[in-house]
């Protein structure tokens, strides 16, 4: 190893690069954010061949003063803060001072700008990091940055620029995000000389999201917003039929600057459980208003994620908040299901003689629980915390009735709320529409009763087991196809919630308690939730290193892989990013044993084993739904084979 030395500065910048611009993408981030900054109305926007080519980004903001062209592109050099202090009192999108300084170190750049009390601009070139003489030059107020042939000097990291379209992808979204976090912006976005978005400027964010996303998605959106003394939410979250198989279309805006934050994603999920099947994400748009004090934005190159001073009340607010809306809106009512399809799936049942069905009251039900449950443990906290002032009080925390009226044209009507306590149930919406196949207006007498099902009808006549993996019945209304995997989940999930509840889940002690090896972090986390894996059954103690002593386990998972299911919890607890509530650990944990000790898709069953199981569905609730979300059956009415069939009359 050869001695130590500074290096110098533009090897420095270039480093810096390396963490600031990943892609032509950060580029346009960045000059964006610089736009803002200098509180401009409109920015244009204009890329050649992905952005490695040329970025150009011209605003009508404030300008740079002559004396400080040099300054902006020397890193470490900024108008925005002058003591370390000043880093809790962040306002503005940049503040490290390095942007400018990467850029140019990896491309060709030309800065141009003019003050507004200036008789003209100057311009400033800079080659790989070595800035040329300013010149003066005309130009209108406003700053132009024109970013060419990016990463030219660094040919290594330049191959690893994707294809055109790829880049402009990137680009595009973080236009989007700035242009969703700005909506009083006029913005424009080019590529190769071709125009991609024009935008108005706007009050409404809505009008943002029909133009990026379509008016079809738009119209699925439920308008959110709560607060409490501290925070402020608000934006809207799409109904649980969009969802997408990434969190891309999670957008998430803390203080105007799109964030990442795993602690906030997993209120997301918490809030949608039961509504969406695994793996899939609901879409939302968020805005999170926070004083500045209460979270660091410097923990991130990119600014993309931050760190919260406490994360937890912020996780409460988000999950109750959407929780609570969910309440009002009727969930139900909207989805509808494709007009062709002879196959409904048995939660969408149609309204009988005006009233919704079970299923849909026993979602209402099981949100309004939850969200019970959530306004408990926020209340809690707000008053243990103390904070004075009247907007901290629980109800003005929930204006519920007031200022959560939904926004107009979303399509969810809302149930009008009863009058004593927000969470109360509202009987069902009476009349509400419910789409139906196309089958029921043939016969509306035997659809409706169909609808009813098994429920009604305990009375099976026809069992079959087909594929080891689907019961088929025959029933005095038609066929009903169930997932036994699903359904038994479902009832395990029941029976042991309700266990639970009782404190009475039975534990089968071991004669001789077995030693069982995980990870340290593994045994930390099982060892922390002991207390809670004892409620569902599990004991286990502290043996030395990572090894932990397990002397009971639950009765109804005795031929289960205690080892398997005790990783797979250890995983669930660990995940979660943040201290979750002690329901939610008790949640996933019976989630997570109704999964195993069910009936795997792939498994024979004896005749009795599906009798069993298919009387069993009419002692749960909700048999409409496995805890995963996904439905547990399907349903033909005899009217609908009819129909099929061509047996009209
Ligand atoms: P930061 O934004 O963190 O301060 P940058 O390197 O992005 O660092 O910019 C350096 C400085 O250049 C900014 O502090 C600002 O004073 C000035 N600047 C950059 N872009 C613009 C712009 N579009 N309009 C006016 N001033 C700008
Ligand atoms: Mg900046």
């Amino acid at each position: 190893m050869s001695r130590i030395h500074a290096l110098d500065a533009l090897v420095v910048n270039q480093i810096a690069a390396g963490e600031v611009i990943e892609r032509p993408a950060s580029v346009v981030k960045e000059l964006l954010e610089n736009s803002i900054d200098a509180l401009a109305t409109r920015v244009d926007v204009e890329i050649g061949d992905g952005g490695s080519e040329l970025i150009r980004v011209a605003d009508d903001g404030e300008g740079i003063h002559p004396d400080d062209f040099a300054l902006a592109v020397t890193s470490h050099a900024t108008s925005k803060i002058a003591g370390a202090d000043d880093l809790f009192r962040v306002r503005t999108m940049g503040f490290r001072g390095e942007a400018l300084a990467s850029i140019a170190a990896v491309s060709r750049m030309r800065l141009r700008s003019r003050r507004a009390e200036a008789e003209g601009g100057c311009e400033l070139l800079v080659e790989g990091g070595q800035p040329g003489a300013l010149q003066p030059c005309g130009c209108p107020v406003g700053t132009v940055v024109e970013v060419r042939n990016l990463l030219y000097n660094t040919p290594v990291r330049r191959k690893f620029l994707r294809a055109v379209a790829t880049e402009f992808g990137h680009i595009s979204e973080q236009f989007t995000r700035v242009a969703l976090a700005h909506p009083k912006l006029t913005a424009s976005l080019r590529h190769n000389q071709r125009s991609v978005y024009e935008l108005p400027p706007t009050g409404q964010v809505l009008d943002r999201l029909k133009l990026f996303f379509g008016s079809d998605l738009a119209d699925k959106l439920i308008w959110v917003e709560s607060q409490t003394a501290e925070a402020r939410i608000w934006g809207y979250v799409a109904h649980p039929s969009e969802s997408r198989a990434t969190r891309k279309g999670q957008y998430l805006f803390l203080n105007g600057r799109w964030i990442q934050d795993r602690s906030l994603q997993h209120a997301l999920g918490e809030a949608y459980r039961g509504l969406l099947m695994t793996g899939r994400y609901p879409v939302v748009f968020l805005f999170l208003e926070l004083a500045p004090e209460l979270v660091d934005v410097n923990v991130h190159p990119t600014k993309a994620e931050v760190r919260f001073r406490d994360n937890q009340p912020l996780y409460r607010l988000l999950l109750a908040a959407i929780r609570t809306r969910f309440l009002s809106a009727n969930l139900e009512s909207t989805i509808s299901v494709p007009k062709a399809a002879a196959w409904r799936f048995e939660n969408f049942a149609p309204d009988r003689g005006g009233l919704s069905g079970p299923a849909q009251r026993d979602l209402q039900l099981e949100l309004a629980e939850w969200a019970r449950s959530q306004l408990s443990q926020f209340s809690a906290t707000a008053t243990t915390e103390g904070p004075t002032s009247a907007d901290a009080s629980p109800s003005a925390a929930w204006p519920l009735h007031s200022s959560l009226s939904p926004a107009p044209a979303f399509g969810m009507p809302a149930v009008a709320q009863p009058s004593g306590s927000p969470f109360d149930v509202s009987p069902p919406p009476v009349g509400a529409p419910v789409a139906e196949s196309s089958g029921a207006d043939s016969s509306p007498a035997g659809f409706h009763s169909g609808s009813a099902g098994l429920d009604r009808d305990p009375g099976l006549t026809q069992v079959m087991q087909v594929h080891d993996c689907y019961l088929v019945v025959e029933t005095a209304q038609g066929i009903t196809v169930i997932d036994q995997h699903a359904l038994h989940e479902r009832v395990m999930y029941e029976h042991l919630r309700h266990r639970v509840d009782q404190g009475a889940v039975e534990s089968q002690r071991m004669l001789v308690p077995q030693p069982l090896d995980f990870s340290d972090r593994e045994a930390a986390t099982l060892l922390e939730h002991a207390d809670v894996l004892s409620q569902i059954g599990y004991r286990l103690e502290e043996f030395g290193g990572a090894t932990v002593l397990l002397s009971a386990y639950p009765a109804i998972l005795a031929h289960a892989d205690h080892d398997r299911i005790l990783r797979d919890a250890a995983e669930s607890l660990g995940s979660s990013g943040q201290k979750p509530s002690r329901r939610d650990i008790l949640d996933s944990l019976l989630h997570l044993m109704a999964c195993k000790a069910a009936v795997k898709a792939g498994q024979r069953l004896k005749p009795e084993e599906m009798e069993s199981l298919l009387a069993q569905r009419h002692l749960i609730d909700d048999a409409h739904h496995c805890p995963h979300g996904r439905p547990t059956a399907l349903v033909l009415t005899r009217a609908e084979l009819d129909r099929q069939f061509g047996r009209l009359g």
